[in-house]
């Protein structure tokens, strides 16, 4: 292990700014890897620019966005939450209407991919919203990111953050995030120092700027290893072509299961690729069921969380495991263990479907 102020690792911070940019796709100067998961990247968007009494608009349709709610109210800002059915996304006339009836409001925070639902929030109308009012947009990235498009400077989003474990397959442990101009500003000129000491973005900042390298806490040097060789092969396979792959490779997951019953959990048109929620069909045992696919074939899948626990399963391909060699590994294992369980007569039509789905 090299020390957190070795040259060596100041080279590696400084790629790693670099290539998170080209990945948010952002000038932002302020593009840095958090200490910790998604949620701390979660905590620094808002703390660092929610000050005690800002009122925040918090869109919540899945559990992301009511941790999301949960944080502001910590912090002591005023939470404005709508709310949408889990598994839909918002309209940009929802957004209109709480602003119309909370003009105050200084920052609307929405997720793009929430990975309880399986659902992708279109952005860019809600961006040009919040440009065009003055207020900050903040967004959760933590699953899309590296996996379906994601354009912080064009669709106007603000504080942007994402997690390494999700489409960047990388271990768990940082948490990539961008701060534009103005979410700088918003944070330079606060009245209040920010809530937490760990997240202050005003500190390490200085620490991640060349020429500055003021020590605030160590960097996780190994995570940082880590992070520097998952964004390189992210960008070695190239962005749009990875967002190509996860879409075709969810198109055929999804003709697949679709041939075999399944019905698929989130809004039609408004799909992740890379987390295919469908409905546990009648009759099967979601917790026994899951149980047989992990010990008997090495699978592992999610089950539903919070209001749909029992009712979805969600069916992850995210990174380097949405490959179709996966999807037909998991077809054969979905139709072996449906026709054990006395729900499917024939097997077959699954796989069937997804082979025939364009590679
Ligand atoms: C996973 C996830 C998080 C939290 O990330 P952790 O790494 O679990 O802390 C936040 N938002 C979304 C949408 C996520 O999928």
């Amino acid at each position: 292990m090299v020390g957190h102020l070795d040259p060596q690792f100041l080279g590696i911070m400084d790629n790693i700014q670099k290539m998170l940019r080209r990945l948010f796709r952002t000038e932002n100067r302020l593009t840095i890897a958090v200490s910790g998961t998604g949620s701390s990247g979660m905590e620094s968007a808002f703390v660092n620019v929610v000050e005690p009494g800002d009122e925040v608009l918090v869109c919540v349709n899945g559990v992301f966005g009511n941790r999301m709610s949960d944080i502001v109210e910590r912090i002591g800002g005023v939470l404005h939450r709508i709310d949408r059915p889990w598994g839909e996304v918002f309209e940009l006339s929802d957004i209109e209407d709480a602003l119309a009836s909370h003009p105050e409001v200084k920052a609307v925070a929405i997720v793009h991919a929430e990975t309880s639902t399986g659902a992708l929030q279109p952005l860019e109308e809600i961006g040009k919203l919040c440009r065009s009012s003055g207020r900050l947009f903040l967004v959760d990235c933590v699953t899309s990111l590296g996996g379906e498009r994601f354009e912080a400077d064009e669709w106007n989003v603000d504080v942007a953050y994402s997690g390494t474990q999700k489409c960047l397959s990388c271990p768990p442990g940082l948490a990539p995030v961008t701060f534009s101009e103005r979410a700088v500003k918003k944070l330079k000129g606060r009245e209040s120092k920010v809530v937490s000491w760990y997240l202050d973005l005003s500190m390490i900042e200085k620490y991640w700027t060349d020429g500055e390298r003021a020590y605030h806490h160590t960097a996780p040097i190994s995570m940082n290893y880590a992070l520097h060789e998952a964004l390189c092969l992210v960008h070695e396979e190239g962005l749009e072509a990875r967002w190509e792959r996860h879409r075709r490779n969810s198109a055929a997951l999804v003709a697949g299961l679709e041939a075999l019953g399944f019905r698929l959990f989130a809004q039609e048109g408004h799909r992740l690729p890379m987390l295919n929620a469908v409905w546990i069909p009648e009759g099967v045992d979601d917790a026994g069921f899951r149980k047989a696919l992990l010990d008997d074939y090495d699978i592992e899948i999610g089950g539903g969380l919070g209001e749909v626990a029992g009712k979805i399963w969600r069916i992850g391909l995210m990174g380097e495991t949405s490959s179709r060699e996966n999807i037909m590994t998991f077809l054969g294992a979905l139709e072996a263990l449906l026709q054990e369980s006395g729900c499917l007569e024939s097997p077959g039509a699954g796989l069937e479907a997804a082979a025939a789905e364009p590679g």
